[in-house]
């Protein structure tokens, strides 16, 4: 057991899903030519004043009411002043003093045990633009260009309490966290396009100790499990300094996931950034009434979705967590469900072969060509005896491949389970035929010896007959 405990914190940056930018009329639509959707307030060209998109309020007070936090009925933006090439005006407009959202939490199963992580605030800000380096780094680049286009894209920063104690915790936090914005429909929350971005504070501390140790700040992770290695690296990294008598030095840390480890990258004290109230923008001024309004509009989110699949069709509560991680796993359940009634089957289906087919070829849900009603369909076939469940989980596979209907699938191939026993007649005299030794086991009192006869059947119709009948017909004809 280590002598020591972490102590992380997390910052994630999340685009809100509008279709122009917070101060400007321009698209936020992701992928475009560089430079090709700027104007001069978001290139910040002096005497360019913006007007706040409205969109951006709303969905940002979703976002809060999603992360159960109070929302601010007067707040306003600051100036964040520092200097960056990505950053023409020389400032970010942000919330520094106001957030619009705070005193939020999310609850975070581990290994079976529930926990709840604090959030201390979600406020909103401006993107800035992108550099793009000609090499591999900063470092190594002759010249970088820069990329305006991301440049006043609206995001919220949401900081949570240094309440996470682990690298598997924090991977938690973020799918939890991933789950209820995506369930609010506020952000496309991708992190491979940027629309969902987190950086980790790591401290340890002796165990029983409550003062909080130095801490450093890792970024540049590309997905949930890197944030999670990142993490683990970082902790035992931290550790091993002191044991040797060393030092935590406060510092930016990226991580490096070729290698596996995290490497220092700046090595200064968080700058003073001299914040300022905005003055050009008007302040936010939200009503009781209309904050109300907004929570009302919020649909179902995971954690009660995940009850009432637990008490309405007696789900275990493992499986409604997975299906319900993220919204669209939810609603494939809940329409495959109003189409084949039968929940465990279902949820059996989806944990089982969708996930493996999506985790395998690392896509979304949305990428594959399968769907509800297509695995409503094909749960019909197997329930009628018309495949097996094994040639099931073949046919699956292509429909998530292609698309097609199942029964087509069988009907191309010649799936169907053989349950004719004039079919099957012959195909088992000649496995009594060619296995004597275990008629004879059989027939001297060893049962399981039926097993490996079934199998050798079922292998000569490659899968396709029907077990059940192969079963009873050699029973008979061993004189059972
Ligand atoms: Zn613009």
């Amino acid at each position: 057991m280590s002598r020591y405990e972490a102590v992380i914190g997390l910052e994630v940056h999340v685009e809100l899903k509008t279709d122009t930018k917070i101060f400007c009329g321009c698209s936020t639509e992701f992928g475009k030519e560089p430079n090709t959707q700027v104007c001069p307030v978001c290139l910040g060209l002096p005497g360019s004043t913006g007007v706040l998109n409205k969109k951006v309020v709303e969905l940002a007070t979703r976002a809060g009411l999603a992360l159960n936090c109070e929302i601010g009925t007067y707040t306003w933006f600051d100036r964040k002043n520092y200097y960056y090439p990505d950053l023409p005006k020389g400032y970010q407009i942000s919330q520094v003093f106001r957030p619009i959202a705070y005193n939020g939490y999310l609850d975070i199963d581990v290994d079976g045990e529930k926990k709840r992580i604090n959030i201390t605030r979600a406020h909103i800000e401006e993107d800035p633009g992108k550099l793009v380096h000609s090499g591999g780094s900063i470092t190594s680049s002759r010249y970088s260009y820069v990329d305006y286009n991301r440049s006043g894209m609206p995001l919220i920063e949401i900081v949570s309490e240094p309440d996470i104690r682990s690298g598997a915790e924090a991977k938690a936090y973020l799918e939890k966290l991933k789950a209820h914005l995506e369930y609010a429909g506020v952000s496309d929350v991708k992190m491979e396009q940027g629309s969902l971005r987190c950086d980790a504070n790591v401290s340890v501390r002796p165990v029983g100790t409550t003062t909080l140790g130095t801490k450093t700040e890792i970024k540049n992770m590309n997905s949930f499990r890197a944030v999670q290695r990142a993490i683990e690296y970082e902790v035992e990294r931290q550790i091993d300094v002191l044991e040797d008598g060393g030092k935590v030095v406060q510092e930016t840390r990226g991580w490096d996931e070729n290698k596996g480890i995290t490497v220092s990258m700046r090595n200064k004290e968080n700058p003073d950034y001299r914040c300022f109230i905005e003055h050009e923008l008007p302040p936010i001024e939200l009503t009781e009434e209309w904050i109300e309004e907004v929570r009302a509009s919020i649909p179902e989110l995971p954690d009660a979705r995940r009850r009432r699949l637990v008490e309405e069709h007696g789900l275990p509560d493992y499986d409604a967590g997975v299906i319900t991680s993220s919204l669209a796993l939810a609603e494939f359940f809940d329409a495959a469900l109003k189409e084949f009634p039968d929940a465990k089957t279902v949820s059996n289906w989806i944990m089982g072969e969708l996930l493996r087919l999506l985790n395998a070829r690392n896509m979304e849900l949305g990428e594959s060509r399968i769907t509800p009603g297509g695995l409503a369909s094909l749960l019909q076939l197997i329930k009628k005896g018309t495949i097996s469940n094994k040639i099931g989980k073949e046919v699956f596979e292509v429909m998530f491949e292609e698309g097609k209907d199942p029964e087509q699938i069988v009907k191309e191939r010649g799936l169907s389970q053989i349950s004719d026993q004039g079919q099957l007649a012959q195909i088992i005299d000649e496995v009594i035929a060619k296995n004597p030794k275990s008629v004879a086991d059989y027939q001297s009192g060893k049962k399981q010896a039926i097993g490996f006869l079934v199998g050798q059947v079922m292998k000569a119709t490659r899968g396709q007959a029907n077990p059940g009948v192969v079963n009873s017909m050699l029973r008979e004809k061993l004189g059972e």
